[in-house]
């Protein structure tokens, strides 16, 4: 993919239009499915009660925000007089022989995540500061019961400061345009997962030897509802590591995954069904 480098204001918009697409796509998807379409048919609801429209709102709004401020920096990132310090490649041959160039590609997308995760746990905890928390990271935590559309809704400090994870990777890890797309795709799956507001992986899933490192929906979930502990992104290596996994993960994750399996059915238990399901738009 090539995009006009030489034309910041028309590369703005292409990328402005991607992110919005792409934050359309997996986190408007997610919302009509298991807030509209499928509402209180999941025994997975890692909260019982659903937010309000007012909650929809701010979330999209913040969110739509976010891709304004990635797009007028992420722009600038590959413009003329940027990008030569960057370690961007044409194409995945320049990067190696036909075999180690698309292993590397690989190899590439995975050291981006691991960074993107380091660099994520520390912001994170930096943005809780009690100096920084109430004028910044506050926007996104006044959704105690996320959903999918809460994935980037931040406000526009916290956007420039998640924004820079792109041009550490840049200017570090030598990468194409696709590599970026595919680690960018997947931080926005990941992402929309975390603030899901269900549970999918299996019970069982965080004391299993490989689960136990990666983040899931009831850990992310579980931050926003106690504004502290779980703070890593796509693992939770940082917060096993630093002490930061809430005291009641497990408790929770196996309550939340053990609700549905009576006499090998998937007939959701009392806990899920005495919850009344209100509309999902409030008058
Ligand atoms: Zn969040
Ligand atoms: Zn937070």
């Amino acid at each position: 993919m090539t995009l006009p480098t030489d034309n910041y204001a028309l590369m703005g918009i292409i990328v402005l239009t991607l992110l919005v697409a792409r934050y359309t796509a997996i986190s408007g998807t997610l919302f009509v499915w298991w807030y509209a379409l499928k509402r209180g048919n999941s025994s997975r609801k890692i909260q019982m009660k659903y937010p309000t429209t007012k909650d929809y709102r701010r979330e999209a709004g913040y969110s739509l925000l976010t891709m304004l401020v990635y797009a007028t920096f992420i722009a600038l990132v590959y413009i003329p007089q940027v990008r030569p310090y960057t370690r961007m490649y044409d194409s995945i041959s320049d990067m190696g022989g036909p075999v180690w160039g698309w292993l590397y590609w690989v190899l590439s997308i995975v050291l981006m995540l691991l960074l993107h995760d380091l660099y994520f746990y520390w912001m994170h905890r930096a943005v809780h500061h009690k100096k920084i928390y109430p004028f910044v990271h506050k926007v996104h935590h006044l959704s105690h019961n996320p959903t999918p559309l809460a994935a980037f809704a931040f406000h526009p400090l916290e956007a420039f400061t998640e924004f820079l994870i792109l041009p550490i990777v840049a200017f570090i890890i030598p990468h194409t345009t696709s590599a970026i797309a595919v680690w960018m795709f997947f931080m926005s799956l990941s992402n929309a997962y975390g603030h899901l507001g269900f549970e999918f992986y299996p019970k069982g899933f965080n004391n299993h030897p490989i689960g136990r490192w990666i983040n899931t929906s009831v850990s992310h979930n579980m931050h926003h509802q106690f504004a502290q502990q779980n703070y890593g992104l796509y693992t939770l290596i940082w917060d096993r590591l630093f002490g930061t996994v809430h005291s009641k993960y497990d408790e929770t994750y196996n309550e939340v995954t053990s609700r549905y399996h009576s006499e090998g059915t998937n007939a959701v238990t009392p806990v899920s069904t005495a919850i009344s399901t209100p509309p999902l738009f409030h008058q």
